[in-house]
């Protein structure tokens, strides 16, 4: 399993709804969580694997460990944070997001079982991010117009394969 990264067309890709709990799936959420916490990141989505279909992994710490969320569906529920953000498909590239400060998360486990939960702060950000992955949006499509001038030069460089 290896990254996909800016600016493969499959990070554009509007991911598939899944319907199907096998094990296959999760295993690839298994995999993804290992390579996750390997590359040192806090969230990954299938696509960033490959994988258009709708799942996500978020590492929630220490005490409640990672989550595993199938066709996610974040709700905003208040607030605007501006908040550094980067992504293990953008390498070296970080910049400013506005982001709500409170979301809702609507899910599905690997078991069929139902998510629902409430996040703000950074784990708001995290399932923002991870679910735009979803539907081909990529961080720094958001950024501010400060960051995105400075992320323009290293951007520019990766469309050019160098
Ligand atoms: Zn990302």
């Amino acid at each position: 399993m290896t990254l996909v990264c800016y600016p493969d067309p499959l990070l554009r890709r509007k991911a598939e709804e899944i319907s199907e709990f096998n094990k296959e799936l999760r295993c690839l959420a298994d995999e993804m969580a290992e390579l996750m916490h390997r590359s040192k990141g806090v969230g990954l989505a299938a696509p960033q694997v490959g994988r258009s279909i709708r799942l996500v992994v978020v590492y929630l710490g220490e005490e409640r460990g990672d989550l595993v969320i199938v066709n996610p569906v974040v709700e905003c529920l208040g607030g605007e944070v501006v908040g550094e953000e980067g992504c293990l498909s953008v390498p070296g590239v970080l910049g400013k997001v506005v982001r709500a400060e409170k979301v809702g998360v609507l899910g599905v486990g690997l078991g069929g079982n139902e998510i629902e939960l409430e996040a703000d702060g950074l784990m708001a950000r995290v399932f923002q991010h991870e679910t735009d992955h979803l539907d081909g949006t990529l961080f720094i499509d958001k950024l501010t117009p400060a960051s995105r001038i400075a992320a323009e030069p290293q951007l520019r460089q990766m469309r050019q394969g160098s």
